[in-house]
């Protein structure tokens, strides 16, 4: 039987390392995306075309269930044993300043996509008694950044969801840990000042996306099984 893997936003920056790296381990990976083809493209050639394209919106929760289902009516007997929820976008601002739809767009991507997505596929991890579900949170969401409220509050939420759903599906073979990067070069911290930023850090540089891809890897292997409820810093030191 193939391994299937599922990595939301994997067409750029930390999901496409993710994805390239799971390809490597022998994973069939499927590519989600919102909107980026020709990104997505590129990540699939990246893993010598090991895996498909599945593009939807995770904060559509209609929009992920017809996919889903979509993608199970054609891999009839099979089912995806780990499942990566990294899509995310961050919105910037101080609170005072914070447009409403600001709010609501970040906390729906980065945490209600957690729930759409995950939900349909937790019962067929449950009943084969092997899965692995990998949340990317961040730095922000352990300590709060300022001019993050709505990003910190979304990571946040996923720390506390990835907690509680360790807790009910641990008996089944499912693990659930999340991993909180700090500074990681991507299209999501361009344009930050990183001279600056990376005075801050004891490592004084910024992550690459490979080396998160490394530990998602791992927390996706059999190796991983007693991991469960973890919420892993990958910051170079900023923050422990
Ligand atoms: P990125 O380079 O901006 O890539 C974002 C990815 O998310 C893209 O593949 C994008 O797809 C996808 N996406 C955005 N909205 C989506 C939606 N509604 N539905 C499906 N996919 C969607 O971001 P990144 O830096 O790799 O970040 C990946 C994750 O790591 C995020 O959760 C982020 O919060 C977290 N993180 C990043 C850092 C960092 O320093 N970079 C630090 C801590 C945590 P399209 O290509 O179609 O737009």
């Amino acid at each position: 039987m193939n391994k299937y893997a599922l990595v939301t936003g994997g067409s750029r920056g930390i999901g496409r390392a993710v994805c390239v790296r799971l390809a490597k381990e022998g994973f069939h990976v499927i590519i989600n995306y919102a909107s980026n083809e020709a990104a997505a493209q590129e990540t699939l050639q990246l893993m010598d075309g090991q895996g498909e394209l599945l593009p939807f919106d995770v904060s559509n929760a209609e929009q992920v269930r017809a996919a889903l289902a979509d993608w199970q009516a054609r891999h009839t007997g099979e089912y995806i044993s780990v499942l990566v929820n990294n899509a995310g976008i961050r919105k910037d601002n101080v609170l005072a300043l914070m447009p409403e739809t600001d709010w609501h767009r970040v906390l729906n991507i980065s945490l209600s996509g957690f729930f759409n997505v995950t939900q349909p596929l937790l019962p067929a991890m449950q009943l084969r008694k092997f899965g692995r579900i990998i949340n990317m949170a961040s730095v922000s969401g352990i300590k709060g950044l300022p001019g993050q409220v709505n990003y910190s509050a979304a990571k946040g939420g996923i720390i506390a969801a990835t907690k509680s759903l360790a807790q009910e599906v641990a008996r089944r073979g499912v693990t659930v840990n999340a991993v909180a990067p700090g500074f990681i070069k991507t299209d999501m911290t361009e344009g930050l000042d990183e001279a600056a930023l990376c005075k801050q850090i004891p490592a004084a540089r910024f992550g690459k996306p490979e080396e998160v891809a490394a530990l998602v890897a791992f927390l996706a292997s059999e190796d991983a099984a007693y991991i469960t409820g973890s919420v892993i810093s990958i910051n170079g030191g900023l923050y422990t």
